[in-house]
């Protein structure tokens, strides 16, 4: 490949909205270029490193027996309507009318699509398992696009969908996943983190990400400093530092006084009370009321809730409480969190309730919240409260609080959970040592689905006895673009691109200081010996200064360079210099060897990562 035969064009400046070094270096190295905010062009040298990142991952998604198809990306918006999400994907979904005014989707993943197309296609429980994958566009309509492509609106994505006649054989093919995704990474040069997610109504081991440390991640992840626990702030739990037995509770509160108001006028926050009591936020109840919507747990014997009725959102589908709500009582100095509130109540969405529902169903103005006497919607409460025997708490009455409220003596709760927000200092919940918080980007993400699409849409198989089940289904992601633009992350240097040996657009660049005479045909027969050896390989045959070439070389980040002189080529035995775009010196080798030399380097450098 001749630099002026392709379509490089580099850059002195760095964009201005380029804020991460992923971003300017793709624009400033010519692999990359912007259409509308969001939406890029990859160029020819862009393209050349996405296609490989994108082999990886078939080869190893081939290796696990996974099959590769091709789905479109617009797709029948009567599918998501079966699977409930056209309504509850929200704004990010881009929806769009074709001349008959039919709707369809642009698809952001493609769920429904797979299962639809399995769902024409499966009788026998002798077609499964079966997993099957696509590396595609997808379209999500992100309000603010940024980061480059780390987080573009339209991207590619690899994502496999299996479906299985047992959880056993579903648990065998997400530990393939597993594996294969760790390989993918270790042969794209980067060090990722799986950590635990969270895996919605299905609990368990059912969903890990691939995580990168990265500034601008948007998940916080919690390590332990003792052993190798890693979760994500959205599933990560932590030992308990309380107790979490009312006998407990209630024998130490034997020297709490009696439970007494006191008068807070206008203390309305948690900030304006400590300062008011003169207290630490931990000794304070906080009580939040929350609006869920398709709650599945069953609530016949919670407080308030006889007169309500589970209903079957689509068929096929398990019957909910469409719209219900809890009071949540946490330690002051604690957050709830949502995601852990919403798989313990197994409701598709929580969120707070609005002040006029928390003024209905507290009898009190908001900010006098707590669990001591309110009877009209079940309580939860957090583990942390049961371990409070002297604490302060709303009185469910303007102006006025509890002192001295005590977990089993004063209230108890409906149900007893997790559900707080585990952050830096809490312990570990395998071995109790101290967590600390990274934040990360999300690269790939496995996930057991269970019934989850099988079931509202209808999937049936039969067995050996001809009995009809509902398969259980996985999906697997990958997103390309990120993966690419994190890969540039983690190896770069002031000068630009360090790509690994797997990923580079082409492996070797060949520079001629001048492309004329004796030194134009040395450089035109190292690029043919090169070629000849396998290796790929960039010739700058451009009419620049030598300083311009060396430049735009470290900027594209081509691993291994050799430069041509007319000064190596005079004598005996002329000499090319070698040098990869992570060292520092070069080194002369003899040109008749350099060809031999370059293409060993490469293959120990691909051995390396691939091995
Ligand atoms: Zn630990």
């Amino acid at each position: 490949m001749k630099f002026s035969q392709t379509f490089i064009p580099t850059l002195r400046e760095v964009p201005a909205d380029a804020v991460i070094a992923s971003h300017r270096l793709m624009f400033r190295s010519g692999m990359l270029r912007k259409l509308a905010n969001g939406l890029f062009a990859y160029l020819p040298l862009g393209l050349l490193s996405f296609r490989k990142v994108e082999q990886i991952i078939r080869e190893e998604m081939n290796a696990i027996g996974s099959l590769e198809i091709k789905p479109s990306v617009v797709v029948p918006a009567e599918l998501w309507k079966e699977s409930g999400r056209w309504d509850a994907y929200g704004d990010a979904l881009l929806r769009v009318k074709n001349r008959l005014g039919a709707d369809f989707v642009v698809s952001p993943t493609a769920e429904e699509a797979f299962t639809s197309l399995v769902r024409d296609e499966l009788s026998s429980y002798k077609q499964l398992p079966l997993s099957l994958y696509q590396i595609n566009t997808k379209y999500r309509d992100e309000i603010r696009p940024r980061y480059g492509v780390m987080r573009g609106r339209e991207f590619v994505m690899k994502d496999a969908y299996s479906f299985h006649a047992s959880e056993a054989s579903l648990d065998e093919h997400y530990q393939a996943m597993g594996r294969a995704y760790r390989r993918i990474f270790k042969r794209c040069g980067l060090s990722v983190i799986p950590v635990q997610a969270d895996s919605g109504a299905m609990g368990g081991s059912g969903s890990e990400e691939f995580m990168v440390e990265s500034e601008i991640g948007d998940n916080t992840l919690l390590f332990c400093k003792n052993c190798d626990y890693a979760a994500n702030v959205e599933k990560a739990g932590c030992k308990p530092d309380f107790s979490p037995r009312p006998e407990l509770a209630r024998s130490a509160t034997a020297g709490t006084p009696p439970l007494s108001k006191i008068s807070t006028p206008g203390v309305k926050t948690i900030d304006e009370l400590c300062a008011f009591l003169k207290t630490g936020a931990d000794s304070f109840i906080k009580t939040l009321v929350y609006r869920a919507v398709n709650v599945e747990l069953d609530l016949k014997a919670a407080p308030g809730c006889s007169g309500l009725k589970k209903e079957r959102p689509a068929p096929g589908a398990p019957e909910v409480y469409p719209e219900t709500f809890f009071a949540v009582a946490i330690r002051g100095d604690l957050d709830v969190n949502e995601t852990k509130l919403a798989a313990t109540l197994k409701a598709s969405e929580v969120a707070l309730a609005a002040d006029s529902d928390v003024e209905r169903l507290t009898g009190s103005p908001v900010g006098f919240a707590g669990p001591v006497g309110l009877g009209q919607i079940p309580v939860l409460i957090d583990h942390t409260v049961t371990a409070m025997t002297d604490a302060v708490t709303g009185a469910l009455e303007a102006d006025l609080h509890y002192q001295h409220a005590a977990y089993g003596r004063d209230f108890e709760g409906w149900l007893i959970a997790d559900i707080r927000t585990v952050k830096a200092g809490d312990r570990c919940p395998l071995c109790g040592g101290e967590l600390y918080e990274k934040k990360g980007n999300e690269l790939g993400h496995i996930f057991k689905l269970g019934l989850k699409y099988s079931k509202p849409m209808k999937l049936s198989y039969l067995d050996e006895a001809g009995k009809s089940h509902t398969p259980v289904m996985g999906c697997y992601g990958i997103g390309v673009d990120r993966v690419l633009a994190s890969i540039i992350e983690e190896h770069h240097d002031d000068n630009g691109i360090i790509w690994p040996m797997t990923i580079a657009p082409c492996q070797v660049i060949v520079i001629p200081v001048k492309y004329e005479g004796a030194v134009k045909d040395a450089a035109d027969t190292l690029c043919a010996e090169l070629e000849k050896e396998g290796v790929e390989v960039l010739l700058d045959d451009r009419n620049e200064r030598p300083g311009v070439k060396f430049n735009d070389a470290d900027l594209m980040g081509i691993p291994l360079r050799a430069v041509i002189g007319e000064r190596n080529l005079a004598g005996d035995s002329p000499r090319a210099e070698i040098k990869a775009r992570g060292e520092k010196e070069s080194r002369l080798v003899e040109l008749s060897r350099a060809a031999g030399d370059l293409a060993a380097r490469v293959k120990k450098e691909l051995e390396k990562l691939n091995g």
